[in-house]
């Protein structure tokens, strides 16, 4: 798990490019599989137009991010050496306020990875109702290969080449995949220099030490199993006691993973992106965690049975949480998924396809831009306390995250319930229609 002592991307990281998705044969009525995340942020967006009959060209609006940033730079290594790395900022869209979104490290990300997950974070904001549109980074690099000097570099060079773009009032970045508390240290500072002043509000996910907020470390994973905690109730059970596998070990994952098991859940796989451990008994989290940062892997532990990253979706339990990257359940394993509640802690987790597949099967599936909103809640929180310098303790920070992802919660069910669609549509209608008549209200200029 990623502190802001350790490096980022500590956790392992797969080190090639996102590959080609397993093919299966096409489902009657499903929509076509892809492995690109943009395509399926479209295809989502498209259900949730035209389920709300929305104006063609207000479709088109939010079909486009609103700003795209890509800039190459050089970097000094260590060795002496210059090596040219390129980024992205997407702001998708400013109408609900300014934009906000992580910063990701990873070899696989690219422009339409990262467009994606902008949109995926207006929705997300929306949904939960905090005053913000969104916007994502992402730099091209395997954060384990670079020295934590290389590291720093590249981060404070990144935030110079976006700095036009961002700022506390225009579009605020956070931690994501490959990034920690450190990185968002060295982008706040990097950005302050430039404006000869402290500037904290520039981004969250920071250092308390430095205006970051008690609890949002914990934020993400805190959020999920509050979410796992309403949603186990749809199939008759109570989180105390029940099966769960987490999928990633990191931020989300990592921290799920301990709330489950602090909660009395009982966690019987874990993975990362090395592989995974199974013991039917319940794993020993506290412990799986110190391995974690001790090696760098989980997978040194022996607490469990050796399974595959992949292998575990397939496990027989109550509650999976994939909580890593993309495109994990697909038309090619969608038919074998056995949880019976399903909780996205990543983003973009489920294709389409594989959405319509388990919707036919009855899993009961919270959406990403539900399920782990704990995070860009606790993230508004950090950015308001910011502003007004003012400071809440950690009980207050979980209780009000919690009680706004209860809201959320029971709005999109009861949207669910009503309309007869599964929790992503009804996710998507609340969100998409926030954002559309906010877009509406302002008008479109000139
Ligand atoms: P992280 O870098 O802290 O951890 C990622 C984890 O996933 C690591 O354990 C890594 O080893 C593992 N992993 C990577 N590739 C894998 C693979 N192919 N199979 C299995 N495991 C693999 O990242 P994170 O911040 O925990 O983010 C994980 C997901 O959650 C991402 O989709 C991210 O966008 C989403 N998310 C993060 C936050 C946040 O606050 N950090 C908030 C909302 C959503």
């Amino acid at each position: 798990m990623s502190s802001v002592i350790s490096k980022p991307g500590h956790t392992g990281h797969r080190s090639v490019r996102r590959a080609e998705l397993p093919t299966a044969p096409h489902r009657e009525g499903a929509p076509p599989e892809s492995s690109n995340p943009y395509s399926n942020a479209l295809q989502q967006l498209a259900n949730a137009a035209e389920y709300l009959n929305l104006d063609p060209g207000l479709h088109e609006v939010l079909k486009h991010p609103q700003r795209e940033l890509t800039v190459h730079f050089p970097v000094k290594m260590e060795n002496g050496t210059t090596r040219i790395f390129t980024g992205f900022r997407v702001q998708h869209n400013i109408a609900r306020g300014p934009s906000k979104g992580g910063l990701r490290y990873s070899l696989q990300t690219d422009l339409d990875e990262v467009r994606a997950l902008a949109m995926w974070m207006t929705w997300k904001c929306a949904i939960v109702n905090i005053p913000f549109g969104g916007a994502k980074g992402g730099v091209i690099c395997d954060p384990r290969a670079l020295s934590m000097l290389e590291l720093e570099r590249l981060t404070r060079r990144y935030t110079s080449e976006i700095s036009a773009v961002i700022g506390e009032h225009t579009d605020i970045p956070a931690p994501d995949m490959g990034t920690n508390a450190q990185t968002m240290a060295w982008v706040m500072d990097t950005y302050s220099l430039s404006r000869g002043r402290t500037v904290a509000a520039v981004v969250t996910g920071k250092p308390v030490a430095i205006g970051g907020s008690e609890g949002r470390a914990d934020a993400t994973g805190r959020g999920i199993v509050c979410i796992a905690g309403e949603a186990i109730k749809e199939v008759g059970l109570k989180l105390s006691g029940s099966t769960v596998a987490v999928q990633g070990f990191g931020n989300v994952g990592g921290v799920a993973a301990r709330i489950f098991h602090e909660a009395g859940a009982r966690v019987v796989a874990v993975s990362d992106a090395i592989g995974g451990l199974y013991n039917p008994i319940g794993l020993d989290i506290p412990a799986l965690v110190e391995c974690a940062n001790r090696d760098g892997t989980l997978t040194t532990h022996g607490g469990g049975e050796k399974i595959g990253a992949r292998e575990l979706l397939e496990l027989d339990v109550d509650v999976l949480v994939p909580a890593a990257v993309e495109n994990q359940i697909t038309a090619e394993n969608a038919d074998r998924i056995r949880a019976k509640v399903v909780i996205e802690g990543a983003n973009g987790p489920t294709t389409p396809t594989a959405d319509h597949i388990l919707r036919e099967r009855g899993v009961f599936l919270v959406p990403d831009v539900l399920a782990n909103a704990g995070g860009v809640i606790v993230s508004y929180f950090e950015w308001v306390q910011d502003l007004q310098c003012f400071f809440w303790g950690e009980d207050e920070v979980n209780a009000k995250m919690e009680t706004i992802m209860r809201r959320a919660y029971t709005d999109v069910r009861r949207m669910a319930q009503q309309s007869d669609i599964d929790m992503r549509l009804a996710a998507y209608l609340i969100g998409v229609k926030r954002v559309a008549d906010a877009i509406t209200i302002r008008g479109i200029y000139p």
